[in-house]
């Protein structure tokens, strides 16, 4: 059983967050560390850690958080300029919270390869 994080306290309204949209599901919320004009975070409201612990009776929340991202696309005009859709795991992929969660960033252009740490290299 995954550990609670902050997000479970989210979830709960035990601590305040932008949140964007809801269903039985999952949540959205605005990021506290915006990285882009438009930058939400998609959960799903069952706690799974990592992307290695998804299993595969999740494989249609897994969907969700995508249906979720295309939906608020459309709500905020960024479905044909476009936008990114991220999920860091564990410490070389940048995750800091413990609580999977898909980073939605729109408003501005990205650019690729996407890190910023001279630790990644491409060979
Ligand atoms: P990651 O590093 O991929 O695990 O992403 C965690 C994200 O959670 C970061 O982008 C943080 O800025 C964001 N974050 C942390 N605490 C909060 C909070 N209380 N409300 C909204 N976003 C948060």
């Amino acid at each position: 059983m995954a550990q609670d994080t902050l997000f479970t306290k989210i979830i709960n309204r035990e601590i305040p967050a932008d949140i964007v949209y809801e269903d039985e599901l999952t949540l959205a919320f605005k990021d506290i560390n915006p990285q882009a004009p438009y930058h939400v975070l998609i959960i799903p409201k069952k706690a799974i850690e990592t992307i290695n612990d998804i299993k595969t009776e999740d494989a249609s929340l897994i969907g969700q958080l995508y249906l979720v991202a295309a939906k608020l696309a459309k709500q905020e005009g960024f479905s044909d300029s476009g936008y990114r859709v991220v999920m860091n795991c564990n410490e070389d992929g940048g995750q800091t919270v413990y609580h999977i969660h898909l980073h939605m960033l729109a408003g501005k252009e990205m650019g690729w390869p996407p890190y910023t740490n001279n630790k990644k290299v491409l060979i």
